[in-house]
């Protein structure tokens, strides 16, 4: 049975790949620091014998027993307002975090796979966005934390790719999104379905021209479990180039729930990308992969699943004051 080590084990897609890898008979040990990370998103596990789970935090020195045949290093705060709540620990584990899971990595010979973003091209210059693109970041904005950490771990993974000759892969994951996502986290799917339910006004930034490609968590998953099998080193993007502006979306949302509730505009924040939508030629022709589930169907899922959270978790405050964040 191989063994794999999932970080970030605990957050919206570690808890994806740890069900995946489970179902494929993988021994999973899942690692996360519960910072953003939920243990109800692996409740179901627990009582599986092929199922361990270590609560720490991988930015520091990380030790695991026994043979580990792969790694997927998933653990990051993911959502903008997390960055600026969070920012030290943000870049920590985009960069330390990378460097403690590549260490462990060739100590015991196991292939790594690190979750890269499509924020390495920032507010991009080039569209869509080809993985040739370098990027256009700004180091010292509210997202800086995040996107030169993960330019960082790019280049780190490289580096042990090329200098030891360590098996890596590098995915750069566009906006994704499905079941165990936080519903408070402040990212745009469920700000707009928690406002739906909640009875509040769907909050658009900017004008809500600029956009976004949304891939089901399901598609991503695939894509994952594709590359990390695939022989292929250097940077591919996963996502679903069915790009959408902001304001359509929420036009989308309150169609979906019924909601009896308007868009009200908000400023946008600082650095917010203008567009965004993935060139997936590389992924198409590499791995064989592409988006299956359509924003109709995988928003249908989605929204039964956070209709069926208890009203606790709804009407939970966190974040949602920080709307606006970046106003100033
Ligand atoms: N956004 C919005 N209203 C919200 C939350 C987000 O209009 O309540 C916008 C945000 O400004 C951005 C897009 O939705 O243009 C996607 O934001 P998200 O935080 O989900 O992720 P990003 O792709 O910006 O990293």
């Amino acid at each position: 049975m191989p063994r794999i080590l999932i970080t970030g084990a605990a957050g919206f897609l570690g808890s994806h790949l740890c069900d995946r890898f489970i179902r494929e008979g993988y021994e999973v040990v899942g690692m996360d620091n519960l910072i953003t990370g939920d243990l109800r998103n692996l409740e179901h596990l627990f009582p599986l014998k092929q199922f361990t789970f270590y609560n720490k935090d991988v930015s520091n020195f990380v030790h695991v027993s026994g043979p580990l045949d792969y790694i997927l290093h998933f653990a990051s705060p993911a959502s903008p307002i997390d960055y600026l709540k969070i920012p030290i620990q943000t870049l920590k584990v985009g960069s330390l975090g990378t460097h403690n899971c590549l260490g462990l990595a060739k100590a015991k010979n196991a292939r790594i796979l690190v979750a890269s973003t499509s924020e390495v091209y920032g507010d991009p210059a080039v569209h869509p966005q080809t993985e040739e693109y370098w990027g256009n970041v700004n180091p010292v904005g509210p997202r800086g934390v995040y996107d030169e950490a993960k330019r960082f771990q790019e280049a780190m993974t490289m580096a042990y790719h090329t200098y030891h000759g360590l098996q890596t892969r590098i995915i750069r994951i566009f906006n994704t999104y499905g079941p165990r996502m936080r519903l408070n986290d402040g990212r745009v799917l469920p700000a707009f379905i928690g406002q739906a339910l909640r009875g509040e006004d769907l909050t658009v930034f900017g004008k809500g021209n600029q956009t976004r490609s949304f891939c089901y968590v399901d598609d991503l998953v695939e894509g994952i479990y594709r590359l990390l099998h695939s022989d292929y080193p250097y940077p591919v993007n996963i996502g679903n180039p069915d790009e959408i502006t902001i304001l359509q979306f929420a036009e989308e949302i309150i169609k979906l729930t019924g909601t009896k509730q308007k868009i009200i505009f908000k400023d946008l924040p600082k650095d917010d990308p203008t567009q965004r939508r993935p060139d997936i030629t590389k992924a198409r022709s590499i791995l064989g992969w592409e988006p299956k589930v359509s924003r109709a169907e995988g928003l249908k899922i989605t929204y039964a699943a956070f209709k069926a959270l208890p009203t606790e978790v709804l009407h939970k405050q966190e974040h949602r004051d920080f709307l606006g964040y970046a106003r100033k």
